[in-house]
């Protein structure tokens, strides 16, 4: 157990807790650059809700009014991938996975995967090679699977990725649809993550598991309605990936303090603490451990439990 961290949750030091390692596991990278990086960079000065958010239109006007079409261009991309790593190096973040989505390779890379990957991995060795880089998969539930397998056809089989991810509507369309993608994302050795259980439920969680095979979920907040699949989710070691902030900005629990992530921690299932999208929701890894700890959520014992459990590979 490392005292120093325990010590600068107790005295409330953000910026020695940017100083200890830590990993940021649940990372969309569009949304995951440095604010300060991007004003410097681009004069956009973009700034972070502050309130829960009423409804997904919300969202949306947020979007268009601070990012918009501004970044949509290949070197847009790249701007946003440079502040990504700014901000990892900032937060003091030691492990990173991010990636780029299945259909941002034809956008912004030519179609070819091959540059697709070298922008990540010069990016990563230019701002910050101390960083352990891995890369991900990213696809969006709400697009057709012949698409999304067409588009991936790209990306399998290039041994740079480290993982698989499924974001976007939840509840777009049933989780079995995704099924012969993962088998196939697991043929490769790829790391199976997806998003399950911040809009959906306890069952959903456990069903996403079961079906693809999972390794991570991304969120998995909603098991804990549901003890049996709590304790289906430590008994299989399956890892959630969670993001306090995010979860309280977007209405999925009433305050910091009440955030299912003690009692999943307490029924011991592996979980990790994670930014989400810094730019909306100004939640840096470091701040997420202190917001944690100030809010009585989880002590200076457990959060450093936690931070180590993240350092870990499973
Ligand atoms: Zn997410």
């Amino acid at each position: 157990m490392n005292t120093e961290f325990i010590e600068a949750l107790e005295q409330e030091n953000l910026n020695a807790i940017r100083r200890l390692p830590k990993s940021d596991l649940h990372n969309h990278f569009v949304l995951g650059g440095s604010r300060n990086y991007l004003k410097e960079y681009t004069g956009r000065d973009i700034q972070p809700i502050k309130k829960p958010l009423q409804s997904m239109d919300e969202m949306h006007a947020w979007n268009s009014k601070n990012i918009g079409d501004y970044f949509n261009s290949p070197e847009g991309r790249r701007i946003l991938i440079r502040a990504t790593f700014e901000q990892a190096k900032e937060d003091g973040v030691s492990i990173l996975e991010i990636g780029e989505d299945v259909w941002g390779l034809g956008e912004f890379f030519h179609g070819n995967i091959e540059e697709l990957v070298e922008v990540f991995e010069t990016t990563h060795k230019d701002i910050a090679p101390e960083i352990e880089l891995r890369l991900q998969i990213g696809m969006s539930r709400h697009c057709d699977i012949a698409y999304l397998e067409d588009c991936l056809s790209h990306f399998l089989g290039c041994k740079a990725f480290y993982s698989i991810d499924l974001y976007g509507d939840e509840l777009a369309q049933p989780i079995e649809n995704f099924k012969s993608i993962y088998r196939r994302a697991k043929a490769e050795g790829l790391k199976l993550k997806a998003h399950v259980g911040e809009w959906g439920t306890a069952d959903d969680v456990r069903r996403a598991v079961e079906y693809l095979e999972l390794d991570e979920v991304q969120h998995g907040i909603a098991a804990v309605d549901n003890p049996s699949v709590v304790r289906f989710l430590a008994d299989n070691h399956i890892r959630l990936n969670i993001t306090p902030s995010s979860n309280y900005l977007l209405g999925r629990v009433k305050d910091l303090k009440a955030h299912p992530i003690a009692e999943l921690y307490r029924s011991g299932v592996d979980v990790t603490i994670n930014s989400d999208d810094v730019l909306i929701f100004d939640s840096d890894v470091s701040k997420e451990y202190l917001r944690l700890y100030q809010s009585g959520c989880l002590n200076a014992q457990e959060l450093e439990d936690i931070r180590m459990n993240g350092l870990k590979k499973i």
